[in-house]
């Protein structure tokens, strides 16, 4: 373990501390957009090492969190009145939907199954021709990869009961829609490092061209994130405003063009809701006109109207960094991990639950 044992060497942190200490003379929002990195954050106590002046906004990147009611509906609606095989990853199943979450449509005798790989889903398929199998794809570029795969191999395979529930979204058009929020309180972010692994680096240059505001593309321990927080700051400091890669140990500058164009094959860009924040342009992959026999939505009636929240999660102000989880009123009591009233409390990504089970007295104060 030496390889991860470094990225989280004491020393090193310590002395990222101290860069950071003498780097900053006034006040910076920093938000890293990927909640894994939220939770590296928190998990790691680094939000209380950091000095005052950086406030870190934990941005929108948990793809549950942002999956919008609507498409958990379809997905219930789909195992219990349709009779399909509903599979997806196992984060989903808690999520509140308007009426029922995936497990409780299980407990009423949905036939739901939880995934690793989207590959599964299609092996499922195969061995039950007389069942239609549906996979709830939820996920940014990393997923999107294996998951436009399994369409490939379905549509090479020739099945015909196998269909794909698309939730995919992206992460550059999100970034483009906090730069253009007027009251944004971001000064330069974090990427995520596993999206630029996949994609490479070349959207964001003309991000930070149009907003002149630091992106740093940035892994998930320790010493990665302190690292990247350091050279946002950096830039900030001496009013400059670049791309840089602090993952170059996994990123490479084209990423994986193999992984790219099964994505451009199988899925096209189009406009896409984000729960809690809203419609964004161009901001979700659907299943372009080749692999139409494979969209759920076609097969079983597309998705009811959009469906307000009335739980009073306030998800989308946490996910746009107008507020910190622990400013949610329901925070720790409406809302827990075993009572969810919003998707961030329970995805392993959300910042809710990153609060929830690791942040310490002194970081919800
Ligand atoms: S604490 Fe619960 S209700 Fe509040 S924003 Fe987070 S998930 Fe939503």
């Amino acid at each position: 373990m030496k390889y991860l044992s470094e990225f989280r060497d004491e020393e090193i942190v310590r002395t990222l501390l101290n860069k950071i200490r003498k780097c900053v003379t006034k006040p910076w929002n920093i938000m890293e957009v990927c909640g894994g990195q939220t939770h590296g954050l928190v998990r790691h106590g680094l939000l209380q090492m950091l000095p005052d002046q950086i406030r870190m906004i934990h941005g929108p990147g948990c793809p549950v969190c942002v999956t919008p009611v609507s498409l958990i509906d379809k997905a219930v609606e789909l195992a219990l009145e349709h009779d399909v095989i509903l599979c997806s990853y196992g984060d989903m199943l808690r999520v509140p939907g308007s009426t029922l979450s995936l497990q409780q449509a299980r407990a009423k005798g949905g036939d739901i199954r939880i995934l690793y790989s989207p590959l599964e889903a299609v092996s499922i398929a195969r061995q039950n021709p007389n069942r239609e199998v549906v996979f709830f794809a939820v996920g940014f570029e990393t997923t999107a990869p294996a998951n436009a795969l399994s369409v490939e191999q379905a549509y090479r395979q020739k099945l015909k009961n196998y269909t794909v529930l698309s939730a995919h979204v992206m992460v550059p058009p999100a970034m483009e829609a906090i730069m253009s929020d007027p009251d944004t309180k971001v000064d330069g972010f974090l990427a995520a490092g596993h999206v630029c692994t996949v994609m490479g680096l070349s959207e964001y240059v003309p991000l930070v061209e149009k907003w002149k505001m630091p992106i740093v593309v940035t892994g998930f321990e320790p010493v990665d994130l302190l690292e990247g927080i350091y050279m946002v700051v950096s830039q900030l400091e001496n009013g400059e405003y670049r791309l840089e890669n602090q993952y170059k140990r996994v990123v490479g500058k084209d990423g994986n063009r193999q992984a790219v164009d099964l994505v451009k094959s199988v899925f096209e860009y189009r406009d896409r809701e984000w729960r809690g924040i809203g419609e964004i342009p161009m901001s979700g992959l659907f299943l372009a006109q080749k692999y139409r026999d494979y969209d759920a939505t076609l097969k079983f009636g597309p998705l009811k109207e959009r469906i307000s929240e009335d739980s009073g999660c306030l998800s989308g102000d946490v996910m746009k960094g107008k507020i910190k989880p622990h400013e949610c009123p329901h925070f720790g009591k409406g809302c827990t991990p075993e009572k969810p009233l919003g998707a961030p409390m329970v995805s392993s990504e959300g910042a809710c639950a990153a609060y929830y089970n690791y942040a310490t007295q002194e970081s919800t104060e």
